[in-house]
Order: structure tokens, then sequence, then C-alpha cells
């Protein structure tokens, strides 16, 4: 039997589990029932496929969203996991060819819609069967709480019920305490293993930018990561169009994406964008769920979202594979009077804690400590150090004697008579000619244009700090005026001390130092050169070939880790991350090919075997392919290995496809292969189907001579 890494890197060409993995696959092979938190991009999947590969019998996965199942079921495929999907996409006669696979054992992984998983039919169906785990993707869906909420997820409690001794696995990437005990108690779950991973995903990188030039801001930043996928979340419709097409007009590569939109067109939008046909998708929040592609290497957030919840969650739709990804967060003022009136307008019957949680969202991005830190507090976690990864820790700020500033803005706010809005204040204080100004006679106050030193974007940062310090107010009932805050009398009167930080765009060149910096440190996991291009065009014209997304033939990540070690051999091939004994079989001698190409022309340095050499117990094809190298004969490898001798020359020929250096030609004579090559060129071969040859031949040659000259015309 095989062990559990085993199984990782044969069909996913993983080494390593990731956290909680391993514990996670252990507890479901020992057939206890399971949950599992773990966030988006976290390895859900591997947790109850590498089971379903271990046990026997079926594996049955309950998912929610017909795209998803969709995309899973493609990538097992492609890994040589035998896997398929039930649900009202298809037709009853469809429905009931996967009915019959499953029931003739064809099958190791089944997905299927919660509505057909309830049903009493496939119930009574599944009985018949033996089946090895339940699985429940998104199980959150249960919970009438969350906004997900699926009716039919309440009836997967029969589960337990029909099979009390099957494990079922609820797996969830949101659930606070109330959803997990929802869950455990709907699906009757008894004595269950909970695992909770960190919601920590500290491949992304966290920016908050001012809110101001936007446009100008998101084209410079996409300029710096062409043939990347992103997503710029907008908070109107209006946005995404417009922004999409200025992002047009300006040579990108963009569309727009909402729920406004003819349902064709939508999904047409999103599977373009899946299949990176579409770079850049300018989005409102309808966008992202149902998507598991992980090669999106950002996420803007055009405007501020309402709650962290949410943010959170768009933010984490980058980055899946692991590999480096960035998220911007644009910040203004406006967002945050704009939410604030939109949710008071609803007036929903939890108005202030939706407004809590604005208000949160804001101090995050208002913040002078580690976001990360800040946001994982927020879901109730400590890292206990800032994580090097955001613009506050990479750009620590300066805090400097701010008292006069806040006097400054104090008395003029006062007499004001803390009726105006931050933008009237501000121009009062930068002493602006502008015609309300003038008109209302603030140019005749005594503090106006006390505060000219400092530019506009200064002092609205600084009133920002001073309005969460207390100092100032928001009147949001007044139009948003500001007025005295609770520390106001201290600083006018008691010479109570305030320190303020210096805004970004102030320390500029402080940032580039620290950022060329982390540049160093981080270039070993991120590797985007000449020859991953190559690479990356290679696996878009594979994926269209098989029309599945290019995320699936390879991640970013392996595609990194590829341009990295440049495997010239498929022993080194199975040593690079992601690529298993399938991928290995089906991709390597193209990938193979633009690797040694590219060394060859740039004189670089080869790899040694040695990396490979340790997946080769793991590999068959790769034992057989070794010991041919070794010197031994067809007839000695079988011997040896105990199969038969058309075995071991399929082994050589798959290597052989895989770009191995086997010589097949010594495996029948010339006159053989003249014959044979000659009826394959006239009548072709069709989905790999040899028996349509091997009759026209009058079966005089075996199978494996018909493989042997296949292979060679390739
Ligand atoms: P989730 O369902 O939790 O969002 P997925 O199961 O889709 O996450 O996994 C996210 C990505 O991480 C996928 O590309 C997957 O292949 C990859 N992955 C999973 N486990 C590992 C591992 N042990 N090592 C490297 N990559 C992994
Ligand atoms: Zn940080």
């Amino acid at each position: 039997m095989q062990t559990p890494s085993q199984i990782l890197k044969k069909y996913f060409g993983y080494d390593q589990f990731r956290p909680n993995q391993l514990a996670i696959i252990n507890a479901i092979v020992s057939g206890r029932d399971v949950l599992t938190l773990m966030p988006t991009g976290g390895g859900k999947s591997v947790c109850f496929q590498v089971p379903a590969l271990l046990k026997n019998g079926l594996a049955v996965v309950v998912s929610p969203l017909i795209a998803l199942m969709k995309d899973q079921v493609e990538a097992l495929k492609i890994n040589g996991i035998e896997a398929a999907y039930l649900n009202s996409s298809q037709d009853g006669n469809q429905q009931r060819l996967i009915e019959n696979q499953a029931r003739n054992g064809q099958l190791k992984l089944l997905y299927v819609s919660p509505e057909k998983m309830v049903s009493q039919t496939f119930l009574t169906f599944l009985r018949e069967l033996e089946i090895s785990l339940f699985a429940i993707d998104e199980a959150h869906c249960i919970s009438s709480w969350g906004h997900d909420f699926r009716p039919e997820y309440q009836q997967l409690g029969v589960l337990k019920q029909y099979f009390p001794s099957i494990p079922v696995a609820a797996f969830t990437a949101t659930a606070d305490r109330l959803t997990r005990q929802d869950i455990i108690t709907q699906l009757k779950l008894s004595d269950p293993a909970l695992f909770i991973t960190s919601f920590d995903r500290p491949n992304l990188s966290l920016r908050v930018l001012p809110g101001t030039k936007r446009l100008q801001q998101i084209l410079k930043f996409a300029r710096e990561k062409p043939n990347t996928s992103g997503i710029i979340y907008c908070n109107s419709r209006k946005q995404t169009e417009s922004l999409s097409q200025k992002l047009t007009e300006a040579g990108f590569n963009a569309g727009f994406y909402h729920a406004g939109m003819d349902s064709a067109v939508r999904s047409r939008t999103q599977e373009a964008f899946v299949r990176d046909d579409l770079k850049i998708i300018c989005a409102t929040v309808a966008f992202g769920m149902g998507i598991d592609k992980s090669n999106v290497r950002w996420v803007v957030h055009y405007g501020m979202p309402k709650n962290l919840e949410g943010y959170y969650q768009e933010i984490g739709r980058a980055g899946r594979d692991g590999a480096p990804a960035d998220t911007v967060l644009f910040y203004s003022f406006a967002d945050v009077m704009n939410w604030r009136d939109m949710i008071s307008e609803n007036a929903p019957a939890n108005l202030e804690f939706q407004l809590a949680k604005l208000d949160r969202m804001q101090q995050y991005a208002d913040a002078n400590s580690c976001r990360r830190r800040i946001l994982l507090s927020y879901f109730s976690e400590e890292i206990g150090q800032n994580c090097g990864n955001c613009d506050v820790c990479s750009n620590p700020r300066q805090s400097f004697d701010g008292t006069v500033i806040a006097q400054k803005a104090l008395s003029a706010a006062i007499r004001l008579r803390e009726e105006v809005p931050m933008n009237t204040l501000i121009d009062v204080l930068r002493g602006s000619r502008n015609q309300t100004i003038v008109a209302r006679g603030y140019d005749q106050i005594k503090t106006y244009g006390a505060g000219a030193d400092l530019k506009y974007e200064e002092w609205r940062d600084y009133l920002w700090q001073l309005i969460n310090m207390g100092v100032l107010e928001v009147a949001y009932e007044q139009r948003h005026a500001l007025r005295r805050g609770a520390l106001a009398d201290a600083v006018l009167t008691r010479g109570q001390n305030i320190q303020l930080v210096r805004p970004e765009h102030a320390i500029k060149m402080n940032e580039v130092a620290v950022q060329t910096d982390r540049k160093e440190k981080s270039r070993t996991d991120v590797v985007r050169d000449e020859l991953f291009e190559e690479l990356r065009v290679l696996r878009k014209s594979v994926a269209d070939k098989l029309n599945v997304p290019p995320y699936l033939i390879f991640s970013d990540a392996t595609l990194s880790d590829l341009a990295q070690k440049r495997p010239t051999t498929p022993e080194q091939l199975l040593g690079v991350s992601g690529v298993g004994q399938r991928k290995l079989e089906q991709f390597g001698v193209p990938f193979l090919k633009i690797i040694s190409d590219y060394t060859k022309k740039k004189g670089l340095p080869t790899p040694t075997n040695k990396i490979a050499s340790r997946n080769l117990g793991e590999s068959t094809q790769l034992v057989s392919f070794e010991m041919y190298k070794n010197g031994l004969s067809v007839g000695q490898i079988a011997n040896q290995r105990s199969l038969t001798e058309y075995t071991v020359i399929g082994h050589l020929v798959a290597m052989f496809e895989a770009g191995a250096d086997v010589n097949l030609n010594q495996f029948l004579a010339p006159s053989e292969r003249a014959e044979i090559e000659a009826v394959i060129r006239e009548i072709g071969i069709i989905d790999n189907r040899i028996k349509p040859i091997f009759d026209a031949l009058d079966a005089r040659y075996e199978y494996y001579k018909i493989k042997i000259v296949a292979a060679l015309i390739r």
C-alpha cells in the first residue's frame, strides 16, 4: 500500500504536505469524521482526494457550484485520477453512464450537487456501492446565517443515517463559531476531529494607497505586471464598465463583469478570464465565487469594501497557488461616507453592527501598524510578529510632534461652528480662494490660511489620524461635519501632546530602499523571467488544445519552479513541484524541449540528475527505464520485476514519449517498422486506438510494436 506522501508526489507532483493536510488525511483514512477550516488556497482538495486514492471504493464529494465541480474533475483527470460529476447540467443518459462507471468501480471520486446527494434515488443507488468517504465542500452553505446558504445542505444529515460508518469530512474557508457548530450538528458528525488552519496567506502582499489619481496608479501598476491575471474590484456596475474601457484604451486586455449583465455574456467573460484569454477583469463583488483559478497574480480594490470579511475574501482570490501575489486597496474618505450613507439609508435591522464593521474596515485602511496583524486579529488570530509583507512593514511610519497641527485643525473647525466637512476645512486651513469659501466669508476667519504649508493630501491624512485618535469627530448625521472629539479640550487647553505619522507619499524615498531589499529576499520564490514567459506561452497552447484552463496544466508556482530548476530529463522534471507521473507523461516532451533549447541558447548549466532520484520509487516506468539505462535487457528487467516483457517495453515507450533517451528501433526490424508505419500513415491513429491498425495489418504484429512505431512517428 502506498503512503500519503507517495500519493501526493505521484498524482499531484508535490513533495510536501501543507500545514494540517497530512493530519486531516490520516484522520479520514482512520475512519473519523472531520471538520476543517482552511483559508482559500490552503489546499483543501488534496485533503479528501488523497484519502480517496488510499482507500478502496468511491469517494463522494458534495460541491455547491457546477463550475467548480467541472474544474475539479478536469484537474483530477489531468492528474490521471478517475473522477466524474453528476449535476443538473447533464441529461438522464449522461447521468446513467456515470452511474454505471461508479457501479463498475471505474471511479475514485464522484462530485455531486447537494440536490442530487439528498435525493432518495441517489441515496439508494449509493447503498449498493462501496463508499470510501463523503466530503462536503463549502460546508458553511449549511448555515442559514451566512450569505451562501443552500437549503439542501441542511438535509445532508441523512448521510450519517444511511452510512453511519463512513467518514464524513466537511471543509470550509469561512466559519465563525456559530457556523462551525451548525455544521457539526446538522451533518450529525460524531466526535469529529477539528482542524483549524491559520487564515494567514503570507504570499499575499498587502498595500493601501490613497485614492487619488487611481487610474494613473492602476495603469502604472498593471504595466509593471505584464501578462498576468488580475482582478479590479469596483463598488458599482458603471465603474466596472468605464474602468475596463479606459484600460482597454490604454492597450490592456481588459473586460468587465457584474450581475446586471446578460448571463450568457457573464459566463463567457468568466470563462475567458479563467482561460487567460482575458487578463484583467473589472468586476463587482458578484465576481469570484466559483472560480478556482490559481494564477490570479493581483487583486486591486478600486474602492474600499464595506467590511473586512468581504475584503479578505476578495484579496484571497489572488495567489491560490502559493506563489507571491499582490493586493492594493485604494482608500478615500469619500468611500467611507458613501458606504455610511448607503448602509444608513437601507436602515437594516443590524445597522449598528454593519456600521461597526465599516469602522473596522476604515481602521485597517488607516492603520499605522502591520496590516496583516490587524487583519488576522479581526479573525481572532495573532501571528506574534510583524509580517514584513505589507506597506506599513516595508515602510515603517515616522511619527513627529503634531500638536500644532492638531490645534490649528481644531481651532479652524470651531471657528467654522463645527459645521463644515473635511474638504471645506482643509480649504480654509490652506487659504483656498475657491468660490464657496469666499461666498461664505470663510476667508475672514482667523485661522484662514494657517495651514498653507501643508498639501491638501497631507491635511486629509492628518485629519484622519486626528479623527481616529478622537481629537476630531465626524458628525455623520450632519453632512459629515467635523467637530470636537473627546480629546479636543485636552489639546486646546491642557497642553496634550499629539503624535502624528507622516503620510506615505512624504517618505517615498524610504519605500524604494526597503522594497529593493525585500525583492532580493523573495527572489527565490518568484521567477518571472524570459524562460517563464516561454513556458507560459506553451502552457496556454497545450491548454487550448485540451480545452482546459491553463492553470490546470501547470500552476504559476510550477512554471516558476521549472524556470529555476531548468530540468532537461524526465527524471529531473519529476523533481519539480507540481509535476506528477501523469503530467510528466502527457506534457513532458514539449516542456523539456523548450527548457533544453533555452538552456543551450543561453549556454546555461543543466542540473544533475540528483533531484529526481528520490522520486524513482514512485514511478514504475522510471524504475524500468533506470534499469534499462544500466544496461539490462528487456527480458532481464521483466524477470527481475516480475512483469511481462510487453509491460516493460510499454514503460520504455512512455519514457521515450516523455522525452527520455530510449532506442526503440532495437525492438523491431527495419522492415517491420516500414510496414507498420505505412499503415499508420494511411489510416491514422484516433484517440490512441491501436486496434484498427492491428486489424489492418491482419494481426501479424504485436500491439507493442505498433505502439513503438506510433511513438517514433510522433
Ligand atoms: P482550496 O480549495 O483550499 O482553496 P485548493 O485545494 O484549490 O485550495 O488548493 C490550492 C492550490 O494549492 C492548488 O493549486 C493546489 O494544487 C495547491 N496545493 C495543494 N496542496 C499542496 C501542497 N501540499 N504543495 C503544493 N501545492 C499544493
Ligand atoms: Zn506587515
